[in-house]
């Protein structure tokens, strides 16, 4: 990158809006992207390049790069940035829409053509981590890994286990979809600008549900987590008129609460609901 495109990028203030925090600290862009593993004939999406910290490093190592960015200015000064490298796309689009099959599919004349695998890193804003996963859920098919980052408290919950008051939707959807590994944290002073907040990195390995019908497994979490200090039964009877006799047929005393039950008994409860 040369030195004025860089500080062209650095005059322009950061858009809180957009949860803009960037890496500037490049021990932990280096472990992030060592977390992606990248071998031959890759493709790594990028959702939220920002100033290209990620980018550069993905650039460099010979993967074929889309990176996805919502912020119409940081796009057209990412495109300057990146016009003599070959291998990167700067596709401007709100990530939680985007059809990724469709995305690649696009970008294939551009990229090298067929790929070993894709692979997805992010580093996201707190405003769009629930909507963001739920999205990649329902396309993990396609990704051989995903490396993100949130923001810790986020993670915590992503990994909380039964019986823990972090324990929610959001955990249950991710353990149904993905092994998750936490790996690292990442300080506030890694950022520009700083933020309050301290950061976690984790993989994400795509899995098999065992429930095929995912929209109607979303719909009985979200509506098990409706009001969490409420027993499993007072949550689910209003809208499942079975709820009293699935949950015995579940094995899953009704007094329970839904922060207390795995993912298993999830998955054998929707079996006894529908
Ligand atoms: N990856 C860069 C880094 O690590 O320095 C930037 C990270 S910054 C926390 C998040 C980036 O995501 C910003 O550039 C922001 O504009 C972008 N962003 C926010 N919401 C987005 C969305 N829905 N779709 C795509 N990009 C988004």
């Amino acid at each position: 990158m040369t030195k004025t495109k860089r500080s062209e990028q650095e005059f322009r203030p950061a858009k809180k809006s957009l949860g803009q925090n960037f890496l500037v600290d490049p021990n932990y862009i280096s472990k992030i992207v060592d977390a992606l593993e990248i071998g031959e004939d890759e493709t790594i999406i990028e959702i939220g390049p920002g100033r290209g910290a990620i980018t550069e490093y993905l650039v460099e190592s010979g993967a074929n790069v889309v990176a996805i960015e919502l912020d119409r200015d940081i796009v057209s000064i990412l495109r300057q940035q990146f016009a003599s490298s070959k291998n990167v796309s700067i596709v401007e689009a709100d990530a939680t829409g985007v059809d990724f099959e469709r995305l690649l599919e696009d970008q294939k004349p551009k990229t090298k053509g067929q790929s070993q695998s894709i692979k997805l890193v992010a580093n996201l804003p707190y405003y769009v981590s629930t909507p963001i996963l739920q999205h990649l859920a329902t396309q993990r098919h396609l990704f051989a890994r995903l490396v993100l980052m949130f923001q810790k408290e986020v993670v915590d919950r992503i990994t909380a286990k039964p019986g823990s008051s972090d324990r929610g939707f959001l955990t249950v959807l991710t353990e149904a979809a993905f092994d998750v590994e936490k790996l690292f944290d990442v300080p506030p002073n890694a950022f520009q600008p700083v933020p309050k907040v301290t950061s976690s990195v984790a993989i994400f390995r795509p899995k098999e549900n065992k429930i095929k019908d995912e929209e109607k497994f979303r719909k009985l979490i979200s509506m098990a987590f409706a009001q969490k200090r409420k027993t499993i039964l007072n949550n689910l009877k209003t809208v499942y008129p079975n709820a009293s006799d699935s949950l015995v047929r579940g094995e899953i005393d009704p007094t329970r609460r839904a922060e207390s039950i795995s993912l298993e008994e999830w998955q054998r409860l929707f079996l006894a609901i529908y």
